[in-house]
């Protein structure tokens, strides 16, 4: 059956990058999102050439295109540290981590913007993830950065539109630099897109532009509107509710991009996939 939809979730990568589409296939999944590394180290060994050529037949096997591939990068590399030190190991793991995407034939690396730590203002800050995507562009080839917009926990940036817009004006190669939009995080930023959903969506369109909208975290939330807190809950159990969900299903302005779900519990992957099939 032919889909305008691309739904997946972030799988687990445990045993090698080439078990990714196995357990999306598993879920009934037609897009997913992966880590190419270990999430939680600096360093990862290369991957193998068995590894690479294994994942590539695995996606061919499930029908995956890469388009509707969404790989995630560390939680550890923040673009935007004050931090001398920081800053270094996270250009160094960014590079890194486009480079896996490049071999493995990926064509986006989605990450967060980064933090300021309370040592630099925001607008430092986004300056600094702007140099770097810029630097990581000039060296890799085929990747296009994708920023995630964030609650804005602690100190955290991108949770205001009006910053990932900033961080692309900065960018210089525009054909390679795009958003992703968390819709929990969205919420959690203070955007009601419960009851204003085309005011919040046509905000997004005015500030940065559908054009650079490459991907949709779908996640509903424990964390009420505003709350700057980022806490994920299962399709339809949390504040944004299953008329949210109805609705965005039929919205074709997220057609043919990768839409992932990172919610909580992934005993429920398969039905949550089915349930949004449903509604489409
Ligand atoms: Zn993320
Ligand atoms: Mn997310
Ligand atoms: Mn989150």
């Amino acid at each position: 059956m032919k889909h305008n939809k691309f739904i997946g979730a972030h799988v687990s990568a445990s045993g090698g990058v080439e078990n990714v589409p196995l357990n999306a296939m598993a879920i009934g999944a037609n897009a997913f999102a992966l880590f190419t590394k270990n999430q939680r180290q600096w360093v990862a060994s290369p991957l193998t050439e068995k590894s690479i050529t294994k994942f590539k037949e695995n996606c061919a096997k499930g029908g995956f295109d890469s388009a509707y591939i969404l790989p995630h990068d560390s939680y550890l590399i923040n673009l935007g540290s004050p931090n001398e030190e920081g800053l270094q190991k996270s250009q160094a793991a960014f590079i890194d981590e486009m480079k896996r995407c490049e071999q493995l034939g990926l064509q986006m690396l989605n990450f967060h913007p980064g933090s300021h730590l309370n040592k630099i203002s925001i607008e430092e800050c986004l300056d600094k993830i702007a140099e770097n995507i810029n630097l990581a562009l000039s060296m890799t080839s085929g990747v296009t950065a994708v920023i995630e917009n964030t609650a804005g926990q602690g100190s955290n940036v991108g949770n205001r539109l009006e910053e990932i817009r900033y961080i692309i004006d900065r960018v210089d190669d525009k054909e390679r630099v795009g958003y992703c939009i968390d819709t929990c995080h969205f919420y959690s930023a203070g955007y009601d897109i419960v009851n204003d959903y085309e005011g919040a969506f046509s905000q997004l369109d005015s500030v940065i532009g559908l054009n650079y909208l490459k991907a949709i975290h779908l996640n509903d939330t424990k964390k009420p509107l505003g709350s700057r807190v980022d806490r994920h809950e299962s399709i339809g159990l949390g504040l944004l509710g299953l008329d949210f969900f109805r609705r965005f299903m039929k919205d074709s302005r997220f057609n043919n991009i990768p839409i992932i779900l990172e919610t909580p519990d992934e005993t429920r992957w398969a039905d949550e996939i089915a349930l949004l099939r449903s509604f489409e």
